[in-house]
Order: structure tokens, then sequence, then C-alpha cells
């Protein structure tokens, strides 16, 4: 019987264990900090040995393969050791995908994962053909696998961590959407190594496979003229004003989410992809309408005194507040800050300029932000409390301009999480009237 040995016990680490278990390995799951008891509870039911709080390295050298998380990097001692001794370190996904024959659509980008792949999905809903949604996105690819009924397409978000331990992964229609600085900490600040690693997402595809990305992209043009891939490319415009079929036809849709060109652009992937299937562009018409968008993503709160709330709070980038910028018409009131992952700020300051009426910063250290912005906006003003960033973002509005939480930043300083943020925010403007 073989060995695998799971590394990390999250859900893609806990999904690789119970994939590997009905594949009939042996597995064995090491955490190096404590496992959540819902976890732990799921192993032991599936008879899975596990450790939490450290690795017993006797135990993880006798294995044949070992399936490590997204979360460790390639550099660990650990995983160098086990390199060297010839024992096999892969990802989830191609774990996964080596137990896996249904065509998989596969989609990365630094942005716009999240809304492309749940749209996809939903694309396919009532469409003939039956599709399953996860990698990064929910449920992990290798637990979707061990369910029983196996769909007609996975449709997978994937992560760059995720890609670099990948070996054959081979997506019958992959996506780069695009490529900004984000995770550089994982790459030594290179930004081409981040890259390389989310075009291996196209690196096994074959000339019956489709590769869709964004024309507009320096980066993946560069590393496509550099490493072609054989698939069929398909080049979307991230200006895209008019959805299309793959002969040109306009798709038509009365979305409120597609006002916004970053979405269209991820919508127009979404639609190549599903057209690939044989989806239909009537059925593909009438799924855009119903696609209800993902919370947290330019996501419309309430509109008082024609003064418009969104809440963008999953924008912890640069690039997603740009992409926000673009789209708006309106003049903005700009909620932002939290934990400043190195940003740089220069891109933006034209758009700032152009159409940001006053900048609340909400976090510990606002530094950063006020050094790039304090010239620049009309108002600036410093919280740490959420609401009150909303009672005076109110305050200073017109009718007509927009209050956006578009924070640029990660949200630990103040919040769990984006969607504690978010859900803050939304708390407030209810409270509002
Ligand atoms: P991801 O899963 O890659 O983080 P999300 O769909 O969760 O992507 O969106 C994250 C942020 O990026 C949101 O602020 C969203 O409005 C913005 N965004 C969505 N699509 C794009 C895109 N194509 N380009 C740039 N920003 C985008």
């Amino acid at each position: 019987m073989k060995k695998c040995v799971v590394l990390g016990a999250g859900e893609s680490g806990v999904g690789a264990a119970l994939l590997a278990n009905v594949q009939g390995y042996q597995v064995f799951v090491s955490d190096y900090s404590s496992i959540d008891v819902a976890h732990q509870q799921e192993l032991k039911n599936a008879n899975i040995s596990f450790e939490e709080k450290g690795h017993t390295l006797d135990e993880i050298y006798t294995a044949d393969i070992i399936v490590k998380s997204p979360g460790i990097p390639d550099h660990l001692p650990l995983i160098q050791s086990a390199l060297e001794k010839e024992i096999e370190v892969i990802s989830e996904i191609e774990f996964a995908s080596r137990f896996c024959s249904t065509p998989i659509i596969a989609i990365t980008g630094s942005n716009g994962k999240t809304t492309t792949t749940a749209l996809t999905h939903h694309l396919f809903k009532g469409s003939g053909l039956t599709s399953k949604i996860g990698g990064n996105y929910g449920i992990s690819f290798a637990r979707l696998l061990v369910e029983k009924d196996v769909p007609d397409v996975y449709v997978l978000e994937i992560s760059s961590f995720q890609l670099d331990g990948v070996v054959s992964f081979k997506p019958v229609v992959s996506m780069v959407l695009n490529i900004s600085a984000d995770h550089l900490d994982r790459y030594e600040y290179d930004i081409m190594k981040y890259a390389a690693a989310k075009m291996k997402i196209t690196a096994n595809q074959s000339s019956d496979n489709c590769f869709i990305y964004n024309a507009n992209d320096d980066i993946i043009r560069t590393l496509l003229t550099k490493h072609p891939t054989a698939a069929k490319e398909i080049a979307v415009k991230d200006d895209t004003e008019i959805l299309k079929t793959l002969d040109g036809s306009p798709i038509k849709h009365n979305n409120r989410l597609l006002q916004y060109a970053h979405n269209r652009f991820n919508a127009q992937c979404s639609i190549f992809s599903a057209l690939t299937f044989g989806v239909k562009p009537e059925h593909i018409e009438r799924q855009l309408n119903s696609f209800q968008g993902e919370a947290h993503r330019m996501e419309f709160v309430k509109q008082i005194n024609e003064i418009e709330f969104i809440n963008d709070s999953k924008a912890t980038n640069v690039d997603a507040v740009i992409k926000a910028f673009e789209s708006i018409e309106k003049p903005i009131i700009w909620l932002a800050g939290g934990t400043d992952k190195g940003n740089d700020y220069e891109e933006l300051k034209e758009l700032v300029k152009l159409k940001v009426k006053a900048l609340l910063c909400v976090g510990v250290d606002n530094t950063a932000l006020k050094d790039a912005f304090q010239d620049i906006v009309p108002e600036l003003e410093e919280t740490t409390k959420i609401e009150e960033a909303v009672q005076s973002a109110f305050r200073l509005a017109d009718k007509g301009d927009m209050i956006l939480l578009s924070p640029a930043c990660a949200s630990f300083d103040l919040f769990k999480n984006y969607k504690d943020r978010g859900d803050q925010f939304k708390s407030a403007v209810a409270k509002l009237n």
C-alpha cells in the first residue's frame, strides 16, 4: 500500500486526505499548528491518522508522495529535505487532477477569480450540462472528487500557491485574468516569478484545449511569447463594452454588476468558456441577468438621498481599486486603509485627483495613504471605527455621490477578515437614515 502524507489540515489538506483514503493510500496528515475540531472529526470518521502542533519527520519521510497545502512554501527545510529524499511533493490540485477524467475549467489571476468562477458556474445552471464549483472557492477540488455524483464539468478557482505544485494538471479551458502585484513575499518580490506560477495553468494544455487571457496585460503577453501554449488562445480585451459570442454576435444583458468594466471583462471570459462547452447564447443571456454577484465585490448596499453606498471590501490591492474607480462616473467618497502590503499608490493618483472628493482612512496606521493622497484630496479624515467613517462620509456626501469602501489593503489590523469589514460597513450604513 502506498503512503500519502498530507501537510496542512485545512479545507485543501482534509480534502486531499479523504481522496487519498478512498483511492487506497495509507494516509497520514500532519499540521504544524492546531487542527480545527470539525476537520479532526472528519479525519477520525474516515480512520485517517493525523497529528497537530508539530511534524514527526520519521512519519513524513516514509511517504511515497507528499501533498502540501497551498499555505506551505517550497523553501521550508521540511519540503527541501523531502525533495532531497526523492519524495514527490505536489499540490492538492495536482493530486486531485490525477483522479479526474471530467473536463475542468480552471481560473486564475490576481483579481476577479472568485467572481469569474462563480459566474462561469452560474452560466452552466439549467443549460443541460451540470457543473460543480470549487478549488480555492469553497470546497476543495479533492473533496469534490470524493462526492458520488460526477458533473459534466468542474469549475475551479485556482490560486498561484496551488499552481506552484502542479506537474500534469490539464484543464480543458484555462484562464489568466490579469497579473498585478500581490503575494510577492512568496515569490522573492519578483512579479515575473509570481506570474510564471500563474501561467503554469496552461503548461500541459494541448491544441484541443483553450487558454483565455487578458489581451491588455503586458506580463501575460510577455510570458506567452517566451513560453507559447499549445492551447487555442482566446485574447479578451479588458475594456470590452459589448459582450459577444465567439463569432462576434452581441450577448445582451441588463445586470447592474456589468456596468463595471472589470466585471464585463470577467463575464466575457466566463461566456467564452461556457460557449466552448456548447452552452447556448440565449441561455447565457438569461443567466447573466440572474447573476447576483458575490458579496463584498462592488456590492450595492443602499441608496439614501440619491447617495449610493457600495461595498468593495474584497479590494485588498491597488489594482482592484483602480478598476473600481475607472468604472465609476460619480464623485466618490472613498473609505480605504488597513494592513498595507507595501502598496505603490502612484498609479492611483491621477484617478483620485479626478474622482475622489474625500478620503476616509480606516486603519491603525494610515501613514502611507496620507503621504500619497493628503495633497490631492480636498478632504481627508482618519478613524479606527468604520461606523464613524460611514457617518463622516454621509455628512460629506452630496446627491449623486457614491460612498465606496474599496480599501486597497488587507483587513487584519481592525477586522477578522474582509467579510467582517464589509459586514460592519453594511451594518453602519443600515443605521443611517
Ligand atoms: P479574487 O478571487 O481574484 O480575489 P474577486 O472576484 O474576489 O477576485 O474580486 C476581488 C476584487 O477585485 C474586488 O474588489 C473586485 O471588485 C475586483 N475585481 C474583480 N474582477 C476584477 C478584474 N478583472 N480586474 C481587477 N479587479 C477585479
